[in-house]
């Protein structure tokens, strides 16, 4: 048995050993169904992960809160967990006192887990936020329910011109925070409501980059200030309102 074992393995096709060969085209195989499972990007989009991407970012003038928010960037645990996600992000990135979490022995640090205190459990239970997500409001008040200044914007009431101004100048500044709250569709993506940090601006060409906290199925982007302004002024069915943003900073 192990003989014959050895015997396949040290056979070799070109020059190629057949083990490199089958293990090779195993990892082409999976790679390709990873990537099956993940839409694609519409042409209005720019990939973080791409030349041009990369591109953005090191040409943009707004991009103090990158690096922070990189540092702490997770992936939501269910599909409706984004608002939470998000929250947890900008919580450890203002190093905010933590609670206790299971594993982590007597470091104190936020996760998708321990977030939900008794205040944040008044504004909305984690039962409910896993079934329908949480509307803007709702995402103020739980950031609010530790101590942060949450000043909520509903895209609706805001121009152009004055989302564009509010953000780019948050990100230009440390110690503060964007999260926005939109319509996917409204961007070309699949598809509901969705919150995520926006982390940088491109002044040149006239784009934010959004940490999209659901990894498993987009990449962070680069989206035109109008799209995304447009894609905040949308109506969310669950309040009546308008969607938007936050803007967030230490209390
Ligand atoms: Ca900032």
């Amino acid at each position: 048995m192990n003989s014959r074992i050895y015997r396949i393995s040290s056979l070799k096709i070109i020059g190629i050993p057949l083990r490199a060969l089958i293990i090779g085209i195993s990892i082409s195989i999976f790679s390709r169904g990873l990537l099956a499972q993940t839409p694609t990007l519409t042409e209005n989009l720019i990939d973080l992960n791409s030349p041009q991407g990369e591109q953005l970012l090191m040409t943009s003038q707004a991009r103090k809160d990158y690096l922070p928010l990189s540092i702490h960037f997770i992936t939501q645990e269910n599909l409706a967990y984004c608002g939470v996600a998000s929250i947890v992000m900008v919580l450890n990135a203002l190093s905010i006192p933590a609670p206790e979490s299971p594993g982590f022995g007597q470091y104190r640090f936020f996760t998708q887990e321990n977030f939900f205190n008794s205040q944040a459990k008044k504004v909305i239970t984690p039962d409910v936020v896993a079934r329908q997500g949480m509307t803007l409001e709702e995402l103020g008040q739980l950031l609010e329910s530790y101590p942060v200044k949450a000043q909520v914007y509903h895209g609706g009431d805001v121009t152009l011109e004055e989302f564009r101004r509010l953000l780019a100048q948050n990100l230009q500044e440390t110690g503060n925070f964007v999260l926005v709250n939109y319509l996917r569709k409204a961007i070309g993506q699949e598809t509901g409501g969705h919150i995520s940090p926006v982390a940088a601006y491109n002044e040149q060409e006239d784009r934010f980059l959004i940490l999209d906290v659901s990894r498993y199925k987009y990449p962070p982007v680069w989206v035109t200030a109008e799209e995304l302004w447009q894609a905040t002024a949308t109506v969310d069915p669950v309040s009546g309102k308008t969607r938007g943003f936050v803007l967030l900073n230490q209390r």
